[in-house]
């Protein structure tokens, strides 16, 4: 519990007194999903995340409290900036999932040094392509280019499936750790082995498309 500095009142870690309005002081471990007044679940309603993140940036605004005591104008910078920060990182499903292992000791790094094994070849094969490109000119540019214009479109396919995958995940994970209090151990952890691998997939195949569209880029532009 916390207490408002304004009118004293003690309640749950939040960045907006629910009694007078006034800016809270937030312990420093508060989490992105307490900032924002939403259940530590990884399938967020996105608009309704929106609607939050709106609705506390005009109740925290630093302009409402121009006039009011230092520590209250801080805490209302501080707690916009938290604010801000909190909602980058939910509404992306990808920087939600990374930081949701992070929040529960996991980290993706350590485990995944390596490209996945399914997608080793094809970031292979691709940065070969690009590599090629750099140094063609003429039809044979063209030809590799169409290729690889090729390759983005079924990149972004799997793209695709993976997002969707994940969000499977994410509503699996939320259903074994409901309130029904049947948590499953087992079903857990796999549930996290999962959610680091497609995690890792998604950051390996995001890295390789956006290098893709470099490429694609240069090209057009010489
Ligand atoms: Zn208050």
């Amino acid at each position: 519990m916390i207490r408002c500095p304004s009118c004293a009142r003690p309640q749950e870690p939040r960045l907006v007194c629910d009694q007078c309005g006034s800016p809270l002081p937030v312990p420093v471990d508060l989490d992105c999903f307490s900032a924002l007044g939403f259940p530590r679940k990884l399938t967020i309603d996105t608009s309704a995340l929106e609607a939050a993140y709106h609705e506390l940036g005009r109740k925290i605004h630093p302009d409402r409290f121009a006039s009011s005591a230092s520590n209250v104008r801080a805490l209302s910078l501080s707690g916009t900036a938290l604010l801000t920060r909190s909602y980058r990182i939910l509404r992306d499903p990808i920087s939600r999932g990374l930081y949701w292992l992070e929040l529960n000791g996991e980290k993706l790094a350590e485990d995944n040094k390596s490209v996945p094994r399914e997608l080793a070849e094809t970031v292979f094969e691709v940065q070969e392509q690009l590599a090629d490109l750099r140094g063609a000119s003429g039809d044979a540019a063209l030809e590799l280019q169409s290729e690889i214009e090729k390759r983005r479109v079924e990149l972004s396919s799997t793209m695709d499936d993976l997002l969707a995958q994940l969000a499977r995940n994410f509503s699996r994970w939320d259903a074994s750790s409901g309130s029904n209090g049947n948590n499953n151990g087992s079903d857990q952890r796999a549930l996290v082995a999962e959610l680091k691998t497609i995690l890792s997939k998604i950051a390996y195949l995001r890295t390789l498309l956006r290098d893709i569209d470099r490429g694609l880029e240069t090209m057009k532009a010489a």
